[in-house]
């Protein structure tokens, strides 16, 4: 990718999950994870945020997917970026600075409830664009939107760089946009495990 016009393209699916696999963000191996379930793939997405220029190309792109969506463009920039999550936090601030809209707000996760900061009150809250790392299972997703609506916002977007294919394609009526898509594999037992069964070295790897 040469200079500031490739900036201007959105990668390939297949340019992204490079990009990945280059920062370490995607392995391919034989992972253990702490609920028991084997896989031959991890993803560990904030490894690609680390670069600078890794996470401006991968947030740009995203923000193209939406800023061609005519109902997101007519209203920039008083639209808010909302991160379900700590991983989502660099993407929803390369996402922001890229469509130049005007607020930021990450939810955390308060005894296993998701929130936002205190004093985050009902109408202040621009119409939301919903962006993360990583849309495994879209639990997260989910209870943002709640999250959003019980202050009362209206959600025009939502997106991540990656999306495994075994969760929803859309949510709050608005489909889900992302710059690739994983067809991830569990096995729920060793027994089950196809990477076992070759006699792989397992890792055992955090969410
Ligand atoms: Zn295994």
């Amino acid at each position: 990718m040469a200079g500031a016009p490739g900036v201007q393209l959105i990668p390939s699916p297949e340019e992204v999950m490079q990009i990945l696999q280059r920062t370490g963000a995607f392995r391919e191996g034989h992972f253990v994870y702490p609920n028991g379930k084997h896989t031959a793939h991890y993803f560990q997405m904030p490894l690609a945020f680390r670069y600078y220029d890794t996470a401006r190309v991968l947030a740009v792109a995203l923000s193209r997917k939406f800023r061609i969506d005519r109902d997101i463009a007519s209203q920039l920039p008083k639209v808010s970026i909302i991160s379900p999550s700590s991983g989502g936090i660099p993407v929803a601030f390369g996402v922001r600075d890229a469509l130049n809209a005007e607020q930021i707000y990450w939810a955390e996760k308060e005894e296993g409830k998701r929130m936002f900061r205190q004093y985050v009150n009902q109408g202040e809250i621009n119409p939301c664009i919903i962006v993360d790392d990583i849309i495994r299972s879209g639990h997260a997703i989910q209870e943002t939107v709640e999250l959003v609506r019980s202050l009362g916002a209206p959600i025009i977007g939502c997106g991540a760089i990656v999306r495994f294919t075994s969760a929803p394609d859309q949510i709050a009526g608005v489909p889900i946009k992302s710059l690739a898509e994983f067809d991830e594999k569990y096995y729920d037992t060793a027994a089950a495990c196809v990477e076992c069964f070759a006699g792989a070295a397992e890792e055992h790897v955090r969410f």
